[in-house]
């Protein structure tokens, strides 16, 4: 099923809005992911599409149809919560069941279909089990049974692993990918989990303060972001800034200036500038474009690389090394990275100054550390 927001704004205390002309079409079969900081309202949105809040003006499209005025059991969705909200007394059998007992449907059809859904969330062999005797991860693909057994025509996912450890998570996710792609269904996730957004999603909505501040594919957001708070939202760790002036095609970073690709970018109408570099595209030494002197800060060892936190001209700078590298505190350092790995942000408006240019789907790893 297609959706479409149509201008839709919504608040609660008629003061603040919480949803601001918000905009956004997800296409057939689509998995998209609603990512931002908390408060932002990811939530409220899902429950609009839900049916659950109503918007204060704007529209909803399900498939071409408006359906702003349609009750939450007539929207055909699908809905899976943080919180697994299984019903305690009811067995794994009958909490899948119940939406199609609630549907009406003949017993022999939905004992039929709950057992098709349990088993697609490998749960088959529990089925008797009531929810207190399942792990988290179990208790999880329970909900997700009896979110799916209803046959949706859009699965609304609010947060759904933030209960899980971290492995369990992995693995749910996982199963959630596999269980989209083999139904085809819709799927909207809410999540703040940029991890989780960026593995699962076709494409995602960056949200800040009601609005979407870029929808794009997970590898648009990373290489491409539009502005500054894209860029520090997106990528862990995150990216490195150095705040820059323009001095003709150039940029001055401390004492020295830098050329800029000026097929890349516009340096026009800005004056001061935000370099961006991700900690995967700088390497020690000096075999990049661009370089720097920095001195050590502190080294974090993990065991498939060595992370340095370095000083440079001001500005806090982190990368990865080779493992066994010994390299103290304080000590001097070489770095650098090459001209293609840059993002530049107008200092003032924090908008990308990168020029619109032809879709790109390659990774571009510039920094060659190896670790
Ligand atoms: P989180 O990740 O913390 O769940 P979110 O991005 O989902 O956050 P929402 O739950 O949509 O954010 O909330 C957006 C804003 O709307 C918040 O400031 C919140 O306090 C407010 N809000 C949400 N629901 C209500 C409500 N029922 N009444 C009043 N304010 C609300």
């Amino acid at each position: 099923m297609k959706i479409e927001l149509r201008n839709i704004t919504k608040s609660f205390d008629k003061k603040s809005n919480v949803i601001e002309k918000m905009n956004l079409k997800i296409n057939d079969g689509e998995f998209v992911a609603l990512l931002g900081p908390s408060g932002c309202g990811k939530t409220t949105t899902m429950l609009m599409l839900a049916g659950i809040y109503k918007p204060d003006s704007g529209d909803i499209y399900f498939d071409d149809q408006k359906v702003n005025h349609l009750e939450p059991k007539d929207r055909h969705i699908g809905m899976v919560f943080q919180s697994y909200a299984l019903y305690p007394h009811m067995t794994v059998l009958e909490n899948i069941c119940f939406p199609l007992k609630q549907q009406k449907i003949p017993k022999r059809e939905r004992l039929q279909r709950a057992k098709e859904a349990a088993e697609m969330v490998r749960l088959g062999d529990l089925l008797e089990r009531k929810p207190s005797e399942l792990s988290g991860g179990q208790q999880q693909r329970v909900a997700l049974a009896r979110a799916i057994v209803k046959r949706p025509k859009l699965l609304l996912l609010d947060e759904p692993m933030s209960n899980l450890d971290a492995g369990l998570r992995i693995e749910m996710r996982a199963e959630i990918s596999r269980l989209q792609k083999e139904l085809g269904i819709t799927t909207i996730l809410v999540t703040h989990d940029q991890e989780e957004a960026m593995t699962l999603a076709d494409r995602i909505a960056l949200m800040k303060d009601g609005k979407i501040v870029q929808y794009d594919t997970p590898m648009k957001l990373y290489h491409e972001p539009v502005n500054i708070e894209v860029a520090k939202f997106i990528g862990t760790p995150p990216m490195n800034f150095m705040e820059g002036t323009v001095v003709g095609n150039q940029v001055q970073i401390g004492e020295r200036t830098y050329p800029m690709d000026e097929g890349k970018f516009d340096l026009t109408g800005s004056n001061e500038v935000i370099l961006g570099v991700r900690p995967h595209d700088i390497r020690l030494g000096w075999t990049g474009d661009i370089r720097f002197y920095g001195h050590v800060r502190y080294v974090e060892t993990f065991g498939h690389s060595k992370m340095i936190h370095a000083d440079m001209a001001g500005n806090r700078i982190q990368f990865f090394a080779e493992p066994h590298l010994s390299i103290d505190t304080g000590a001097g350092i070489q770095f650098s990275f090459n001209l293609s790995a840059i993002h530049l942000f107008d200092k003032e408006t924090g908008k990308s100054l990168r020029k619109p240019g032809p879709e790109r789907t390659e990774m571009s790893v510039g920094g060659a550390a190896s670790y």
